[in-house]
């Protein structure tokens, strides 16, 4: 039976750039992905903030391939108003994103098997069957397999807690502005963000309701558009978190690590991926298992839980800052506040406010 270091299940984001960074540090590693690598393409509005960028360009695209669109402001609305926050973001297409990561992965000298529809998996073994009933054996098994994640559900029993949004993608785009579009009735936000391709419109809320066709219909009117290609998806709250457990550790949307007010989750699936690659580096690691009195198994074990502990330790800023996110959520998408503080307040006057939790949280 072949054997791998480590197996990753998902070639998204986060399971694409987790391969990449285990390739480098001379790890053996290879990603089942379901979908056709061809056909992939995620529903996602492939805006990036500037932390997200910075982290993104530093670590796997040094070199400025990809043709991202820059903006220096946004605007937000309401009904009654309208204000422009100063702040970097990028856009891009999120096929051309992925796409671009699960090229670096095979380059760094990996192997992605897809389309594997399904796979069975014995965690006491650690093996890892495909669906044509090739087994293969694993040190360390990763879930990168995004919102519906499997391997979390198996490892906790139960699925991850999600919010819903809808988009659609607009295949010209004359618009430059970059908008995002809070609704009076509607515990969220929609969005306009124009790329060098397209533009995506789409609209979110965290009240994990699902009915959200009739708002997305008023708020296209409204965008003077109409869209038969309307997609919806899934995206986690930010306040179901989990890392793993043992030697299998979760990643990204399987983790459920996307920012509970913006839903930005792209930031999330590459912070994860880097802090893990760090916990699993022997050289970043303090944990030498020459030094351990165990037999080997004992060794192996202490090595992954010294792993969890440093990417639980690596992760833990970022979880209290979802934390905060979670409960100034609910002060940000309170209806009555809101209307109270638009109807009485021109934008303008709370807009130093929006700035400085812009400048805080982006
Ligand atoms: C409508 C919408 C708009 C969004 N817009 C933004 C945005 O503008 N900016 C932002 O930062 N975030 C945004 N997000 C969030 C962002 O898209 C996700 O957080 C991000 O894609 C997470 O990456 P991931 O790699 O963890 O998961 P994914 O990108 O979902 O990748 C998971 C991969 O695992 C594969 N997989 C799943 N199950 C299995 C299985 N059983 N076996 C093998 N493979 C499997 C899937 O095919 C997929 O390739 C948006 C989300 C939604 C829903």
């Amino acid at each position: 039976m072949q054997h791998y270091d480590v197996i990753i299940i998902g070639a998204g984001l986060a399971g694409a750039s987790l391969g990449y960074l285990l390739q480098k540090q001379g790890k053996t590693t290879f990603i089942i992905e379901r979908a056709d690598l061809n056909k992939k393409d995620k529903l996602c509005g492939g805006l990036l903030t500037k932390r997200s960028f910075k982290l993104f360009r530093k670590n796997f695209d040094q070199n400025n391939i990809l043709p991202f669109r820059k903006f220096q402001n946004f605007t937000v609305k309401t009904r009654r108003a309208a204000t422009t926050i100063r702040h970097d973001f990028y856009s891009i297409s999120r096929k051309q994103l992925d796409d671009y990561l699960v090229s670096l992965y095979p380059e760094a000298g990996g192997t992605i098997f897809s389309p594997i529809k399904t796979y069975s998996l014995n965690l006491h073994k650690r093996i890892v069957t495909t669906e044509g009933g090739t087994p293969f054996s694993y040190d360390t098994l990763i879930g990168a397999d995004g919102i519906h994640s499997k391997l979390r559900t198996i490892l906790t029993g139960r699925s991850q807690r999600k919010n819903f949004a809808l988009e659609t993608q607009l295949p010209t785009n004359t618009s430059a502005e970059l908008v995002i579009h809070f609704l009076d009735d509607l515990k969220g936000y929609a969005w306009h963000i124009p790329n060098n391709e397209h533009l995506m419109l789409g609209l979110g809320d965290v009240s994990e309701k699902t009915n959200l066709r009739p708002r997305f219909d008023q708020f296209l009117a409204t965008q003077n558009c109409h869209s038969k290609n309307l997609r919806g998806a899934f995206l986690p709250t930010g306040n179901d978190i989990f890392l793993g457990k043992g030697n299998v550790f979760l990643i990204g949307d399987a983790a459920g690590l996307a920012s509970p007010i913006f839903g930005e989750g792209i930031y999330y699936a590459f912070v994860s991926s880097i802090a893990l690659a760090k916990a699993l580096d022997p050289k970043t690691s303090s944990f030498n298992s020459e030094t351990s009195c165990h037999a080997n198994h004992n060794s192996e074990s202490a090595s992954h839980n010294h792993a969890a502990k440093t990417y639980r330790a690596l992760m833990l800023p970022y979880i209290n800052r979802l934390k905060r996110e979670h409960h100034l959520k609910k002060f940000i998408f309170n209806a009555k506040l809101n209307q109270f503080v638009f109807r009485n307040y021109h934008l303008s006057l709370i807009k130093p406010f929006v700035d400085r939790f812009v400048a805080k949280y982006l």
